[in-house]
């Protein structure tokens, strides 16, 4: 909801209007209307330029319009925008090879979103055993997406509020706990669906052991290991896939948000075993795989090798811990820093939409989530002028609102 406020320009405001008689009012929006983004840097209608730490929720993982990208799409465009999947087409099946080696060798399932592809991931376990085995156990604090199979799968009450009756077959446990697990499997348990490291849930990795527990569990009661990779994957943490952290392989894991570097996109990844269970005919996306996502996909995937961008991501990290963790040291309102390359968390006992806010009025983009935890999600390619620059605003919006609540 937009409210008028006298410092919002009167092109800002002209789109506002437009929004509040048009837009259906589904988001909580800041008066704020971006119009380009160079990597880390945003500009708003009226020129006033932002360093953004959270390009495009977690999707512009090569921060905002990376030229190999752009290119590679405005290359391909121009060439075939879209055809069905009743064809073949050159950049779906080169897409498809480039995430199989950099994984577990296995097939992708393409479509458009981080939520279908947790729709196709809960089919493929329900398909493999004709339904029989139909259950699937989630975490509290996890999010899997907005469709009704997916918000199910999404632990968390909030997110449930006057949506019911459900979609059978989902059992929650608390997050980390594996004997919570082995007590909820039962015959027609089919899979377990995890985040190795929770993303919307407050930036927090599987705790040490948890995800060998669950691989354990899955293979001990014949269900199907499915990792959410939507925000941690993709070379965001330093590796290609969060699950290279920890060592444990998944039956199926789920892709968006970064796989495209901003361009809509999801992928389902599974074994070629496992694979056949998705038989012609059970499950179809009409845009899954289109030429355009092929082209940035790959795209994304040659520039974060070209460009050392896994390596660099690991140095961003550390100067990001540095920083970080010295604030910690002299603010009493940090409670914990938490950094996984670039998918970083600060949680705070401070009022975190005040610090949100406190960082927009320093021309900082930076988000929250969980009420408590400042999230960053920066652009692969932050340079390391940007994490300085960016690191102290974000200290003095901290300080400022903790000066401010303790007075
Ligand atoms: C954002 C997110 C989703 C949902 O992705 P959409 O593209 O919004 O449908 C699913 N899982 C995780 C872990 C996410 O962060």
């Amino acid at each position: 909801m937009a409210t008028i406020d006298s410092a919002v320009g009167s092109k800002t405001q002209r789109v506002i209007d437009t929004f509040d008689r048009y837009v259906v009012p589904n988001y909580r929006r800041f008066p704020v209307c971006l119009v380009k983004g160079e990597g880390s840097r945003v500009w708003d209608a009226e020129g006033r330029e932002y360093l953004d730490l959270f390009p495009g929720w977690g999707c512009n993982l090569l921060g905002h319009c990376p030229e190999p990208v752009v290119r590679a799409v405005q290359e391909q465009v121009a060439k075939l925008i879209h055809v069905p999947n009743t064809w073949y087409t050159e950049p779906q099946g080169e897409w498809a090879k480039l995430l199989s080696e950099r994984s577990f060798g296995g097939q992708a399932f393409f479509c458009n979103s981080g939520t279908e592809a947790n729709e196709a991931a809960i089919k493929l376990v329900r398909l493999r055993t004709n339904g029989e085995k139909y259950k699937i156990i989630t975490f509290q604090g996890g999010f899997h997406g907005r469709t009704m199979g997916s918000v199910t799968a999404t632990a968390q009450p909030k997110y449930h509020e006057g949506l019911g009756p459900m979609l059978a077959g989902f059992q929650y446990a608390p997050h980390g706990d594996l004997a919570a697990v082995e007590k909820l499997v039962d015959d027609r348990t089919g899979g377990i669906l995890v985040e190795p490291i929770l993303g919307e849930g407050g930036v927090v990795p599987a705790p040490p052991g948890f995800l060998q527990g669950l691989r354990k569990i899955a293979d001990d009661r014949d269900l199907l290991l499915v990792f959410d990779e939507v925000q941690c994957g993709c070379g965001r943490t330093g590796k290609w896939f969060g699950y290279q952290h920890f060592g444990v392989v998944p039956d199926v894991m789920t892709l968006a948000k970064s796989l495209c570097a901003g361009v809509a996109g999801g992928a389902m990844l599974t074994t070629v075993e496992l694979a056949k269970h998705l038989r012609p005919g059970m499950h179809a996306s009409t845009f899954g795989g289109n030429p355009i996502a092929a082209a940035a996909g790959i795209a994304t995937i040659r520039m974060i090798e070209e460009q050392g961008l896994l390596a660099h991501v690991d140095r961003a990290a550390e100067a990001f811990r540095t920083r970080l963790e010295a604030l910690q040291n002299r603010c009493d309102a940090v409670r914990d820093v938490r950094v996984m390359g670039m998918m970083i968390g600060v949680e705070l006992s401070i009022d975190c939409a005040a610090v949100v806010q406190a960082c927009l009025d320093r021309n900082l983009l930076v988000n929250s989530t969980q009420g408590r935890v400042i999230r960053l999600l920066p652009a692969m390619t932050i340079t390391q002028a940007d994490v300085e620059d960016g690191c102290d605003r974000l200290a003095e919006a901290i300080l400022e609102v903790a000066s401010r609540t303790a007075a």
